[in-house]
């Protein structure tokens, strides 16, 4: 018995401090769709706001073809796998949007997605323009969208260059690609500037806490607080 209530007690006192918040109850998570043109440094952004969150945060894996690089771990940065493995999932709505970017399938793994926000956890998308047409449709005014920008032309050259893995020659096209992903930052809700790290990071997490607050979002704290108001 006195063994029983130790453990108990033991486990209530793991209960007050919970890795993860639990949400208010009837109020979503907020969808964020993060875009921008590669060499914007929105992975970074995203991975950094999701881990100084304390759990609230929660950074969607994607799923690719694309063969891992340099110090990317499988199941931490994407979930590495086969082409045949990807269109099986696609087939079987394990997506909730999928996209071929420069030759290599991404997708959007649903079942994390919606668990996240029916817990109350706000979601971060590091996905590209067509995943971001793609889950708009899909959640409709629950999904507010980010493109982030460097702060000019010329220092968005510079970071892809600086990479120094890339030939001229795909540097130049992924100047391209990045211009035709800048021509659609009109479409998203917010644009963020990305020249000093910690004050882009700051500012996506001000929409975030905001978008709490929007009445007008379906499933905000805010709107669930109107309903229930009394
Ligand atoms: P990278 O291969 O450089 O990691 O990513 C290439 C592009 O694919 C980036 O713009 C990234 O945001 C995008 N991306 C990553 N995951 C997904 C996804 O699940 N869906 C879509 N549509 N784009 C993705």
């Amino acid at each position: 018995m006195a063994q029983r209530r130790t453990t108990r007690r033991t486990a209530g006192r793991r209960g007050a401090r919970p890795a993860v918040p639990s949400p208010r109850p009837g109020s979503l998570g907020v969808l964020l769709i993060v875009s921008g043109p590669g060499g914007a440094g929105k992975t970074t952004l995203c991975e950094k706001l999701s881990a100084m969150s304390g759990g609230r945060v929660a950074l969607s894996i994607s799923c690719t073809t694309r063969a891992p690089r340099g110090g990317e771990v499988d199941g931490r940065h994407y979930h590495f796998i086969s082409r045949q493995a990807f269109r099986r999932a696609a087939a079987a709505g394990r997506f909730a949007e999928h996209a071929e970017v420069a030759g290599n399938f991404y997708g959007t793994p649903r079942p994390f997605l919606e668990e996240q926000l029916a817990a109350g956890h706000d979601v971060l998308l590091d996905i590209d323009v067509q995943g971001g047409d793609a889950v708009r449709r899909l959640y409709g005014s629950r999904a507010v969208s980010i493109f982030v920008l460097p702060p000019s032309r010329r220092i968005l050259e510079e970071r892809l260059r600086g990479r120094g893995t890339d030939s001229p020659e795909r540097v130049r096209a992924r100047m391209e690609l990045a211009e035709r992903e800048i021509a659609r930052a009109g479409d998203y809700d917010y644009l963020v500037i990305n020249g000093r790290q910690e004050e882009a990071i700051a500012e996506i997490d001000a929409i975030r806490r905001a978008e709490h607050a929007r009445i007008t979002r379906e499933g905000s704290g805010a709107s669930w607080a109107l309903k229930t108001w009394s």
